[in-house]
């Protein structure tokens, strides 16, 4: 049977709606539909990734550009200045509910310490 599409998958693909933050061949950038901090943005890679930890060194490049991206976003919302977190959930202890590799972008206000 075949498996149910992945959610950040369709979002790529515009089959599912989201806020354009940002956008190009590699990845997108869109608001959390569940914010957690005034600022909460996801950067996804348009290549469907599931977890970190199966990435391959042949995937430094777009790592590399997700977290720039992340920054640039930051900039971009107003963030980068008073400082912001850039996350990745890693599996179940982690709480990793979407299986499609993710950088969580967290600011626009005092952010609890880790
Ligand atoms: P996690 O897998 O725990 O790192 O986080 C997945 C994140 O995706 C959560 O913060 C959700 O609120 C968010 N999320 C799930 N579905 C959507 C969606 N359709 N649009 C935007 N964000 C989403
Ligand atoms: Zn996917």
């Amino acid at each position: 049977m075949d498996q149910p599409k992945c959610i950040f998958c369709s979002i790529v693909e515009g089959e599912l709606p989201s806020t354009n933050i940002y956008s190009d061949d590699h990845c997108i950038a869109f608001n959390d539909i569940n914010p957690v901090a005034n600022v909460h943005v996801l950067v996804i890679p348009r290549e469907h990734i599931t977890y970190l930890t199966e990435t391959t060194k042949r995937y430094e490049k777009l790592l590399g550009h997700l977290m720039r991206v992340a920054a640039k976003v930051a900039e971009q919302l107003g963030t980068a200045e008073d400082g912001y977190r850039v996350t990745v959930n890693q599996g179940v202890n982690a709480g990793q509910i979407v299986d499609h590799l993710h950088l969580h972008v967290l600011g626009g206000e005092q952010l609890n310490s880790l």
